[in-house]
């Protein structure tokens, strides 16, 4: 095998309900500790979120040990090649949601109710009609370094902000086709599902998010402008491998192209923000004047 790809970088989750999730929870972090793997993976009540690193074999084996218990025997895995880790710890933690998403009256069930789920090339064929609006189920941030052409910047900085974003500034577009997409897959489950709630006509969502489009040979992610935002020390990765990508990141300090995210060198602030190299050894890592001078 390639050493130069001898990791494995995994992306997955499933909605279901895990009876006892706390106490799998605590096994499952004494199991990935034990395998070797490094990532961050979320336990609810409702289901499993995660995304790790380790070499082939080791990751070869989660999938499979993971695959072993019959509430995850289908659950689908985006595998990326690396060159190492990809995190330098491993956590599995308890939380009550696997997406908080703030809704005032019973908590949505993706089980239940869910916008369709279209594959790479129906999306694809989708985004191309006149009538329909494309959402970006993201938040801003995200959104600024790569999205769908012609989508919507939603103005949220955490997903739970998006129930009242859609009541303020949607509302208008119930009659008409709506395509939503995020980077897995996961927050779409639950944010077509609202849109349906809210009397949305037509809602469909992206299976497998922006990573498995990226990866559609039919498609090789045209469409996709700017490189998709990930939770891991990757940041980003790219997407469409057509003639057609290009940057749609902005420079914070100087405005030109730029698809370099970094943390401001203030630990007090620590912002995320979109920095060209140039402006990066000029304001040594800072986001502003102000906290350069702290
Ligand atoms: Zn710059
Ligand atoms: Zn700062």
């Amino acid at each position: 095998m390639n050493k130069q790809s001898a990791y494995s970088i995994l992306l997955f989750y499933k909605y279901v309900n895990i009876p006892d999730a706390q106490q799998f929870a605590q096994e499952h972090l004494d199991y990935c500790k034990n395998l070797g793997i490094k990532g961050r993976i979320l336990i609810a009540d409702e289901g499993i979120n995660g995304t790790l690193s380790g070499t082939v074999e080791q990751t070869e084996q989660y999938m499979h040990d993971l695959r072993q218990n019959p509430l995850f025997a289908d659950i689908v895995f985006k595998i990326d090649e690396a060159d190492g880790h990809a995190f330098k710890k491993m956590f599995v933690r308890y939380k009550k949601e696997l997406v908080t998403f703030r809704v005032d009256d019973k908590d949505l069930d993706p089980n239940t109710l869910s916008g369709k789920k279209l594959n790479p090339k129906q999306f694809y064929e989708q985004l191309q009609r006149d009538d329909v609006i494309v959402l970006d189920g993201r938040t801003g941030y995200e959104y600024d370094l790569g999205h769908f052409r012609n989508s919507i910047r939603p103005d949220v900085e955490s997903f739970r902000e998006f129930p009242q974003w859609i009541r303020e500034y949607m509302s208008e577009h119930k009659d008409k086709p709506i395509l939503t997409y995020c980077t897995g897959g996961i927050r779409c489950e639950k944010l077509s599902g609202f849109l349906l709630k809210e009397g949305f006509q037509e809602v469909y969502q992206l299976d497998g998010g922006i990573v498995t489009y990226g990866k559609d040979p039919d498609t090789k992610g045209r469409l996709f402008d700017g490189k998709c935002y990930v939770f891991d020390e990757r940041i980003s990765v790219p997407i469409n491998h057509t003639d057609e990508a290009i940057i749609v990141g902005r420079c914070h300090h100087c405005g030109k192209p730029s698809d370099r995210y970094m943390n401001c060198a203030n630990d007090a602030c620590h912002r995320q923000h979109i920095c060209c190299e140039e402006c990066d050894s000029m304001h040594n890592g800072y986001c502003s004047e102000q906290c350069a001078s702290l």
